[in-house]
């Protein structure tokens, strides 16, 4: 692997399509490219979804072991989603940047605000929805959420959607197929900054200077 491991941050009001493009980004790059992409995998005290496994999607623990995770000091940051708790787990991270693994963290603004408030290394990177009434059309499709919590979503949105200043890049996913490729840009683009491609150019450059 070539140097350190990067760390791309991706957040966006819920339903703005951020899962979705994720996974498609995931498995378009790991399908192309030999670096691979991990996904990075959180903590929560919200119950499996149907397909969901532990340790793949999350890992599901109760509100006692969160409690003594957040008394240990064992995230870099955590924040209550939805009447839930998420957390991205500190070692998690040092470890992947260790190992030299890119990891994809898909995280709520509150979690990506401490991220950038501790100066954690990364690119942030906001999804948009291209509008209000968009965003609110994919909620209802969903189908699985109730109409309190379809307003609740909503109302969050307004606020959410304010962060975006904070963040290095910026999409707005009006078509699924090209915002997969602007996320795929950034992250091909972020692995060939020249700091990052160092490590590869001496040998190459060694064979020049025979
Ligand atoms: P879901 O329950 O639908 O998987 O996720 C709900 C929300 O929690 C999403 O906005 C997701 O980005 C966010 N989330 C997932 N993992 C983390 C995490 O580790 N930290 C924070 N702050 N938010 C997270």
């Amino acid at each position: 692997m070539d140097g350190k491991g990067l760390r791309f941050i991706v957040s966006a009001p819920s339903g703005a399509g951020k899962t979705s493009l994720c996974k498609a980004v995931l498995k378009n790059i790991n399908g192309s490219f030999s670096r691979p992409l991990k996904w990075s995998c959180s903590y929560t005290t919200r119950s499996p979804r149907q397909g969901e496994r532990d340790g793949d999607d999350y890992f599901f623990v109760n509100d006692r072991e969160f409690d003594r995770m957040v008394q240990a000091g064992e995230f870099a940051e955590w924040a209550l989603v939805h009447d839930r708790r998420y957390g991205t787990s500190q070692r998690y991270l040092r470890e992947a940047e260790e190992k030299g693994i890119d990891l994809l963290l898909e995280i709520d603004c509150q979690g990506a605000r401490a991220l950038r408030e501790k100066k954690l290394a990364g690119s942030y990177i906001f999804i948009l929805p291209p509008s209000r009434e968009e965003l609110e059309r994919r909620l209802r499709r969903r189908g699985t959420e109730s109409e309190e919590v379809i307003q609740r979503r909503l109302s969050r949105a307004l606020e959410e959607v304010e962060e975006y200043r904070f963040y290095d890049y910026l999409i707005i996913n009006d078509q699924f197929e090209s915002a997969v490729k602007e996320l795929e840009g950034i992250i091909l683009a972020e692995r060939d900054r020249l700091s990052i491609r160092e490590a590869k150019v001496k040998p190459i450059l060694d064979q020049f200077r025979r």
